[in-house]
């Protein structure tokens, strides 16, 4: 509660996580189909370090290729980084982020004898999260995305999108980092709750609550505390969801 801004009850947590979901009730389908629910932990590990400053699409598309082109984490371990980088350079930054990868895998093979993090699954939450921190350039919500998506952990990824949508409920304070937002976060939010709001919140502030939000057009308008949100429009639910599928195919 300390770095909440308000005191938000579970009761208002879980009417919010009901109405995103009504909201946006393709946004589950959305991430099955970009493979985040059938990833390994290390195939979500380095999908997380390809969606560094890149659109989900570009990575995505960086994703097929290195499928395409390598038979195994391994192979791509033992690549040349010049070449890996060409693999991957539909993505922003690729030389940084081939290094990157390459400085995971072949950690990974030294200290396990091949490219895996499937050891992973047996480990505890807490040290399974310090263990992907410690990896040069992964931080808390590139863990969390594995932690969430590839070991089916409550686990709150806090990209832009879901900070943003967090803060002006009043769930994070207006002074929490990003990165102090995922503990808070996990403490307040119940298990069974995180993978839908996660995903609710996304989408929710990529197609709704944007930089300048569309109120008018917001699920959980009576939830909000932004100081600035506007005054909403008279939709109903059906509406709002056929708005936010509008936009989203139109986008
Ligand atoms: S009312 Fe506006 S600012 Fe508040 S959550 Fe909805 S879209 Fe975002």
């Amino acid at each position: 509660m300390a770095e909440t801004e308000h005191a938000v009850t579970r009761e208002a947590i879980a009417l919010v996580a009901e109405r995103l979901s009504r909201a946006y009730p393709y946004i589950r389908e959305v991430k099955a189909a970009e493979g985040l629910f059938t990833d390994t932990p290390l195939d979500s590990l380095m999908r997380a370090v390809l969606s560094q400053n890149t659109t989900d699409r570009n990575r995505d598309a960086a994703f097929a290729a290195l499928q395409s082109r390598y038979s195994s984490w391994d192979d791509v371990a033992d690549a040349p980084q010049e070449a890996l980088a060409e693999v991957i350079r539909v993505t922003n930054y690729a030389y940084t982020k081939a290094g990157r990868m390459q400085a995971i895998l072949r950690r990974l093979c030294e200290e396990h004898g091949r490219a895996t993090l499937d050891f992973l699954r047996e480990w505890p939450t807490d040290r399974v999260l310090d263990y992907l921190d410690a990896f040069p350039g992964i931080g808390p919500k590139s863990a969390a995305i594995v932690a969430l998506f590839a070991l089916d952990r409550p686990v709150m990824p806090v990209d832009t999108h879901v900070y943003r949508v967090a803060q002006r409920l009043g769930w994070i304070g207006p002074t929490t980092t990003p990165e102090r937002a995922h503990a808070v976060l996990r403490a307040l939010i119940p298990p069974a709750l995180v993978l839908p709001l996660h995903m609710g919140c996304w989408e929710h502030g990529r197609v709704t609550c944007r930089p300048v939000p569309r109120c008018g057009q917001c699920a959980v308008y009576a939830f909000c505390r932004f100081p600035a949100k506007t005054a909403p429009e008279p939709l109903v639910e059906e509406a709002i969801a056929h708005t936010a599928h509008s936009r989203r195919k139109a986008a």
